[in-house]
């Protein structure tokens, strides 16, 4: 342990993050600090952990809450999923562990705050600066289909901004492994596909449409589907019709209109091209995709941040002391083993 520890010393020295904890994690490893967010189950919260000093954000997840809402399996699946990813546009998870009251994951820290934030205050984004963000999430999406992997959750909230002003996408609590297709109604009502809605299957042409919701969020300032009740906004997704604003750019309009098709066979990203259809559709034309992925770009926001401990592009939160009871669970039954 000695000499790990001195390791990951060594790293923090040469400026490097630590990238991987001593293990068994527990709580007492850390200090817990502020609430970063807060999501169906508990909340993610900012935390150092105390040998190392090294960062992280912890996300505590209410096992009574994931119990009664079901969501034992998307939490395994969120773990076993995350582990098996490794890409810069993706967080990433350097550990698990639990109690009896919660499951934890240790997820590297993301310090620019969320990029919904960002889009709010700035209202809309230029063509330029949205394609700097739609280009990140096409090469995620490209990466996790390429091992059959589907995401299902897009949207402005579950994305973050890094130091650099660079993307990491998280919430993998949708996400799975489906070769084909899957049944389970998920997502959020203004990014929902439309088949989806049908519950006649879907696969990863979901994750292309959200991809063109989210395109048109940004340039427009709001998602091209919009009502005070999401039954309104369904039967505006099964409608179909996309309305754009005047000052939109003609190319990126092209593409949102490929992406926005309900019609899986003539869907960009499920044609027999895959993503590189995506890729080479002229709204794309002459941006160098490698050195996005090597983020040698500069980025349209670099967020303002003090240091690698700064957590003052987060809105703050109220902390809760409330806790639900746990349900009395049968004797020799733990949900939680394969977390
Ligand atoms: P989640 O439940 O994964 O959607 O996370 C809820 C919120 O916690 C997010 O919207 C962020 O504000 C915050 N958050 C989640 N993961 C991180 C992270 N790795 N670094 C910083 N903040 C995070």
């Amino acid at each position: 342990f000695d000499q790990f520890h001195q390791s990951l010393k060594d790293n923090k020295m040469a400026g490097q993050a630590v990238r991987t904890l001593p293990t068994p994690l527990t709580l007492d490893d850390f200090d817990v600090g502020v609430t970063l967010g807060t999501g169906s189950f508990g909340r993610v919260r900012f935390a150092t952990h105390k040998t190392t000093g090294s960062f992280w954000a912890v996300k505590m997840l209410k096992k009574a809450e994931v119990i009664r809402l079901q969501q034992v399996e998307h939490m395994i699946s969120e773990k076993n999923i995350l582990t098996n990813l490794d890409h810069p546009f993706i967080v990433r998870l350097s550990g698990t562990f639990q109690d009896v009251k919660f499951l934890y994951m240790v997820l590297e820290y993301i310090v620019g705050g969320e990029f919904f934030t960002h889009l709010r205050k700035a209202g809309r984004f230029d063509h330029q600066a949205s394609k700097f963000y739609a280009t990140q999430i096409i090469l995620v999406f490209e990466y996790m289909h390429t091992s059959d992997f589907i995401y299902r959750d897009l949207k402005p909230e579950n994305l973050l901004l890094d130091k650099l002003g660079y993307l990491k996408i998280t919430d993998f609590g949708f996400a799975k492994r489906v070769a084909f297709k899957t049944y389970t109604l998920c997502g959020t009502p203004e990014y929902i596909a439309p088949e989806v809605l049908l519950n006649k299957g879907h696969g990863k042409g979901v994750d292309w449409w959200t991809l063109g919701i989210l395109l048109y969020e940004m340039m427009a300032g709001q998602p091209p589907f919009v009502d005070d009740d999401p039954m309104g906004i369904y039967q505006q997704i099964l409608a179909g019709k996309v309305t754009f604003p005047r000052h939109f750019d003609r190319n990126a309009k092209s593409l949102i209109k490929k992406l926005l098709v309900a019609d899986l066979t003539k869907r960009y990203g499920c044609l027999k091209g895959g993503a590189d259809d995506i890729k080479k559709h002229k709204w794309f034309q002459g941006f160098d995709w490698d050195a996005l992925l090597s983020r040698q770009l500069t980025a349209p926001i670099i967020p303002t941040v003090s240091g690698d401990a700064d957590t003052s592009n987060f809105d703050p939160y109220p902390d809760s002391l409330e806790e639900a009871p746990l349900p009395v669970l049968g004797q020799n039954k733990d949900p939680f083993v394969d977390f």
